[in-house]
């Protein structure tokens, strides 16, 4: 008699024995003493087993499809490095996008993967701590390929060799960091509102997306590479956001105005980071893909406009302040590039004013504000450094105490006047860009207040000294290589030696 063959479960029942069926109730401590974060922060959560995540995918599974994406994708580096990738991009300022990125992004990957690990085991619903688990291996993973295949343009470019010291004590890093500080030491459903939702769901296309096509335009087949087997997983997370925003307004009436508050909270700072991807798109690309005008209409007018349409059956709304941020999309990037200008001493990638072509492309793309208010400006500076000049702003600027964005900012309305906004706590004023960074503060001023602010830090005299060069070494940049103009920069002279000696190659 032949043994009866076992029955092979679907891919649903076992994704169900595989996590639900491993998880038990506690006996011998309480749940709320094994789990103690996921109450306090208010949100109500009745039946756990509620929780449905569409992408049912075991662990077993999971390292097969990781493995395979990371064979293909050190096949494409190996051969990027081997044939000298470096000098297939279009024009050598485009590197600076990317020490941006590598500085910036790279270490908001690690802190991503150490606290959805943190979730994996704090969370009391098994299918989100699995959820939570597989993303926390993903963004290690992002981690490390990005820091794979920088590492071939650190060996020809300055600015990349600091990137994790630099990523805690520069002033414009702190506005990335600061933002994930923030999710961090949130509690867990506010990190899955900030970072799954607000951040993955709502505005990821916004980075990843311009991020990668201008890596492709721009002849950076490494980045593409890293890029699109992030985006892969992106696709889970983003699953992750949307269903963690469901099932908190599923589960209780009384978690609407506590997920309402993170939407509006985390979509204001979610768009003030990203004017710092505004302006990679504008002003750093040598070859453009689209404005940032243009992709945040693609990406959150409309895309954006239909998610909170659709989630208007929970009695969530549009994220407040939803339509300044949409008219500041006229202004961002213009206003970011002109602070990075002033403060290229301070950086860690070169500045440069936008060519002929490139602010007649501006005035195209921006026929309501470049010619404007920008153009004048820029041309200003460039009839200064003809004359040998070139201006630089010696005067440390003030912060806002919440993004921590240097107050370059103009009033809704009114682009000739700075914002200001100010608040009392507990007998001191804090300075804000905006509304939307004041409210943010209001609700939560003992948090707000103990910012680390780079601006006070210096003049605090916990940055290395007083001067520029001591500032300088103790963000470990070298005076002279890694900050200032982009022409007359090492990086520079190096790039036009390469091409002049293929030209002559080429006879
Ligand atoms: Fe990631
Ligand atoms: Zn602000």
């Amino acid at each position: 008699m032949t043994p009866p063959r076992k029955k092979k479960m679907n891919l649903k029942q076992r994704y169900a024995l595989m996590t639900r069926g491993l998880d038990w109730e506690t006996s011998y401590q309480k749940m709320d003493d094994v789990f103690p974060y996921d109450t306090f922060e208010g949100i109500k959560i009745t039946d756990w087993s509620k929780w449905e995540d569409p992408f049912r995918l075991t662990m077993d599974a999971y390292w097969k499809y990781q493995g395979e994406k990371e064979r293909k994708l050190y096949a494409v580096l190996d051969s990027f490095a081997q044939n000298n990738g470096q000098l297939g991009i279009s024009d050598a300022r485009y590197v600076n996008a990317i020490k941006l990125f590598l500085t910036g992004v790279t270490p908001l990957e690690y802190q991503a993967h150490r606290h959805f690990a943190h979730l994996g085991r704090h969370i009391r619903g098994a299918g989100p701590r699995v959820a939570a688990q597989m993303q926390s291996l993903d963004e290690l993973r992002h981690a490390q390929t990005q820091i794979h295949t920088i590492s071939h343009y650190n060996k020809y470019f300055d600015g990349f060799a600091e990137f994790p010291h630099m990523h805690d004590r520069v002033w414009y890093l702190s506005v990335p960091k600061s933002f994930f500080d923030d999710a961090c030491t949130a509690g867990p459903f506010e990190f899955f509102t900030a970072i799954s939702f607000a951040f993955e769901y709502v505005l990821t296309n916004l980075l990843f997306v311009p991020f990668m096509s201008g890596a492709a335009y721009n002849g950076d087949l490494a980045t593409v590479t890293f890029g699109f087997s992030a985006q892969s997983d992106e696709a889970r997370h983003m699953t992750l956001g949307i269903e963690v925003i469901k099932f908190m307004l599923e589960q209780h009436p009384d978690n609407l105005p506590i997920v309402q508050k993170w939407v509006d909270k985390w979509f204001w700072r979610g768009h003030k980071m990203l004017g710092l991807v505004a302006m990679m798109m504008d002003y750093m690309l040598p070859k453009r893909i689209m404005s940032w005008k243009e992709a945040w209409e693609i990406y959150f007018t409309e895309a954006g406009g239909a998610l909170f349409e659709d989630l208007s059956r929970y009695g969530l709304r549009v994220p407040k302040y939803a339509d300044i941020a949409t008219e500041e999309a006229e202004h961002i990037s213009h206003q970011n590039w002109a602070i990075f200008y002033q403060y290229t001493q301070a950086a860690g990638f070169h500045t440069w004013l936008p060519t002929d072509e490139e602010m007649a492309w501006l005035s195209e793309k921006y026929p309501n504000t470049f010619d404007k208010y920008y153009r004048p400006r820029f041309e200003m500076w460039r009839e200064m450094e003809a004359k040998g000049e070139r201006f630089y702003n010696n005067a440390l600027p003030q912060l806002c105490q919440t993004c921590q964005i240097p107050m370059g900012y103009t009033e809704p309305g009114d682009p000739t006047k700075i914002g200001f906004r100010s608040t009392e706590y507990k007998g001191e004023r804090y300075h804000f860009c905006s509304d939307g960074c004041k409210d943010i503060f209001e609700n939560e001023p003992e948090k707000f207040a103990q910012a680390w602010l780079p601006v006070h830090q210096i003049f605090q005299g916990n940055c290395g000294g007083a001067d520029l060069g001591d500032v300088l070494k103790w963000y470990r940049m070298d005076n002279g290589t890694d900050n200032l103009d982009y022409s007359g920069s090492p990086d520079q002279q190096q790039w036009d030696a390469w091409q002049a000696a293929r030209k002559k190659v080429a006879g």
